[in-house]
């Protein structure tokens, strides 16, 4: 299980509030919290006195513990329905900020439950971490800004506690390092075969099998979609598509299999169908799906599911613009045979995705209990109907079935990684539908997702198409369960930094 992943922050189960080993102390409450610190707790009260603003101001107070500071942030009143656990995450980020600010480099964070939330103390602490990451690039210009602290102890009344929630936290923040890592990167030092190094360098001696596609002959055989995406980058060697298999096979009898599909774009031009006005900046973004992909397996293989087997796909292309790009009323045949016509080349990551989904499919048919998904930055539409921070899940039938959406979204709003639930219809599937004689699908509606009905939903039918997945829905001989996940709105926007969603969501719905 060893790894070459993101640098961890150490973290120090702690027993005693009093350890000289610290120099601040980071607690996060909200003002109807009974805190069972007594000793933070009259700190925060007699500051109350002086000023009321600090129930919602973060604060620095001299404390009389060794840490000697304590850096309060406050929730704010936690009272009203819209209220969830998002609060604690943003609040003991900031925490960590300020103390940084404070000069402080071996902080003890305080966790106490909160009656309202059952993950507070988890969300609170990943939060923290989530604030000492640092990206791969500034760890790489400068390794000495490798880590922001020396090490950040964790104290809760019990120390099992402690020590579970130090595991399960270390655990899902590397994952989302990972996701950061390969999202968060610029074009350049996260370019395909980039992507493929840092990959294999992850999982090598791991229980995770990687197998990797990278020769043009076999795109054009097997994953023609992809191949068309990845023709004008092919001309240059270091901007070469990949697609990467990760595979986890468990010790026991498997109870169930998981199919991820990730869309890596790792640059955005548009192609032919070029993004103009300032629309292309931020594209580098577009390799966060299959950047959540590897985040999980690594989930996956530090957890070591006993009853789960995993499969993840990361087609990993750059949608370049050049001589060589594919254009616009291109007919190409897909894995599964259909007809495919090329409207936009700027719906890439569907084509990117669609023949990787096939392979799935066939593979699904005599896989145990398996459930596809395809992980996407792809539509404007997402980002404009749920906003900043919310990613979707979209079912077919037989994920419908098993109330799907509703169990990943329960899991994501308790981990603060939130999903919203969106409905494939009827008019999805007829809007995609091939209109010239001898085409089956319509790759695209002529306009940007932004600027139509439907826009998120759409693709999603596409996907079905194209795949073959539309002759595995409930009334069929073979029925597959299959969910879309756009990740548009969730995986953060230059200059924000990568999020790493849905990584956490997806792990706290299907591995914990
Ligand atoms: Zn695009």
């Amino acid at each position: 299980m060893t790894n070459n992943g993101p640098p961890e922050t150490k973290l120090i189960v702690e027993n005693l509030l009093e350890s000289p080993d610290y120099d601040g102390i980071i607690l996060v409450s909200s003002p109807d919290q009974k805190l069972k610190c007594s000793q933070l707790q009259s700190v925060i009260s007699d500051a109350l006195k002086y000023d009321p603003s600090l129930k919602t101001e973060l604060v620095v107070l001299p404390i009389s513990l060794p840490a000697a500071r304590l850096v309060h942030s406050p929730t704010g009143p936690i009272d009203v329905d819209y209220d969830d656990v998002r609060i604690f995450k943003s609040s003991a980020s900031d925490a960590i900020k300020r103390a940084l600010k404070a000069g402080i480099k071996k902080p003890l964070l305080v966790l106490e439950e909160h009656p309202r939330f059952e993950h507070a103390e988890l969300v609170t602490l990943l939060g923290a971490l989530e604030a000492l990451y640092v990206p791969i690039q500034v760890r790489e210009h400068d390794p000495s800004k490798t880590q922001k602290v020396e090490y950040l102890g964790v104290f809760t009344h019990n120390s099992d506690k402690t020590k579970s929630l130090v595991t399960t936290a270390k655990i899902l923040e590397t994952g989302r390092r990972i996701a950061c890592d390969i999202g968060d990167s610029d074009p350049e030092r996260m370019a395909p075969p980039k992507i493929e190094q840092y990959v294999r360098s992850l999982f090598s001696g791991t229980n995770i099998k990687m197998n990797v596609v990278d020769n043009r002959s076999e795109f054009e055989k097997e994953y023609p979609l992809f191949e068309a995406v990845d023709r004008a980058a092919s001309v240059q060697e270091r901007h070469r598509g990949r697609i990467i298999f990760l595979e986890y096979n468990p010790t026991d009898t498997v109870q169930k299999t998981l199919f991820l599909v990730g869309k890596g774009v790792t640059y955005d031009t548009g192609g032919a169908d070029v993004k103009i006005s300032g629309n292309m900046i931020g594209m580098s973004r577009d390799k966060c799906g299959a950047a959540a992909v590897a985040g999980f397996m690594q989930i996956v293989n530090l957890l070591q599911p006993k009853n789960i087997r995993v499969v993840g796909g990361m087609g990993v292309v750059r949608n370049s613009i050049g001589s060589n790009s594919y254009v616009a009323d291109e007919v190409i045949t897909a894995r599964s045979g259909a007809r495919v016509r090329v409207v936009n080349t700027d719906a890439e990551g569907r084509m990117v995705m669609a023949d990787i989904l096939c392979k799935f499919k066939e593979d699904a048919i005599n896989a145990i209990n398996p459930h596809i998904f395809t992980i996407a930055t792809l539509t404007g539409h997402a980002a404009r109907t749920v906003g900043e921070g919310y990613s979707i899940v979209m079912d077919n039938g037989p994920a419908r079935q098993m109330n799907n959406d509703q169990k990943l979204q329960e899991a994501s709003e308790k981990i603060g990684d939130p999903f919203e639930i969106s409905r494939i219809r009827k008019e999805d599937f007829s809007n995609y539908k091939g209109v010239m004689e001898g085409d089956d699908v319509t790759q695209s509606l002529s306009k940007p997702s932004v600027q139509i009905s439907r826009g998120h939903q759409g693709p999603a039918a596409f996907l079905i198409m194209a795949s073959g997945l539309d002759k595995h829905g409930s009334g069929s001989d073979k029925p597959l369960k299959y969910s879309h996940l756009d990740i548009a709105a969730s995986s953060g926007s230059l200059p924000a930094p990568a999020t790493g969603s849905p990584v956490l969501a997806l792990a706290q719905a299907y591995l914990i």
